[in-house]
């Protein structure tokens, strides 16, 4: 199974699609333990990065992903913007010159944008944060060493809701120290969002 440039922008369109319609959910979360952004951050961002990719014919993958890190850190803003833009522009590096991906290469691909994730925000498992959805996942597609996108997207899933037993080391949700338990972390329900779009571009 080959990840092509249409599954690319069918994975942006989808992940838009949930993105806007669970808007309010990530606000509410935001609102709990953050300043309520997210949500309209996120909406923002991504109906953007689908106007801009679906306007546009690229020759490789790393293009895109180029466009949509650019983009997502241009409208994104908060906290989310620059590690979300950050994931983003480590996968077009890491998929520069490619038509498609397999397996492998589309696993390195989101490995580097964990990677780029960690560097930039420099949290790590058990703070409360969208690395609570990344690492785990990742872990289980290295393990797996092939696309399992369904069964990522239900670790993704499950590590979300985990989040809300977490205190929140990191970002604006640290502030609050131990009232930050008892909510699932924002930015870890739209890293599942993203995982759930994958899975439906993957596999149906
Ligand atoms: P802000 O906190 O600036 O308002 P957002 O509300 O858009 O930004 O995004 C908040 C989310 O960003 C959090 O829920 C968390 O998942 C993520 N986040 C914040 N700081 C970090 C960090 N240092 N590393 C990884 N993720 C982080
Ligand atoms: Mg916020």
């Amino acid at each position: 199974m080959a990840f092509d440039m249409e599954q690319a922008k069918r994975w942006m369109s989808i992940a838009n699609d949930k993105i806007q319609q669970q808007k309010q959910y990530l606000t509410e979360l935001d609102q709990a333990i953050g300043d309520g952004d997210h949500g309209l951050n996120m909406a923002r961002g991504f109906q953007e990065v689908v106007e801009k990719i679906s306007s546009t014919n690229y020759e490789d993958l790393g293009s895109l992903f180029k466009d949509v890190s650019m983009t997502l850190i241009a409208k994104v803003g908060g906290a989310s913007g620059p590690l979300y833009g950050t994931a983003f522009l480590k996968m077009s590096l890491a998929l520069a010159g490619k038509k498609e991906a397999d397996d492998n290469e589309l696993i390195a691909a989101l490995e580097a944008a964990l990677d780029g994730i960690k560097a930039r925000g420099k949290a790590n498992v058990g703070e409360k944060t969208m690395v609570d959805v990344w690492e785990p996942v990742m872990e289980f597609l290295r393990e797996k060493g092939s696309l399992q996108a369904k069964e990522a997207a239900l670790l993704a899933k499950e590590k979300m809701e985990h989040t809300k037993e977490l205190e929140a080391k990191k970002g604006r949700a640290a502030y609050l120290g131990k009232r930050s338990i008892g909510h699932i972390d924002p930015g870890s329900a739209s890293s599942y969002l993203l995982f759930a779009a994958l899975a439906e571009v993957l596999e149906g």
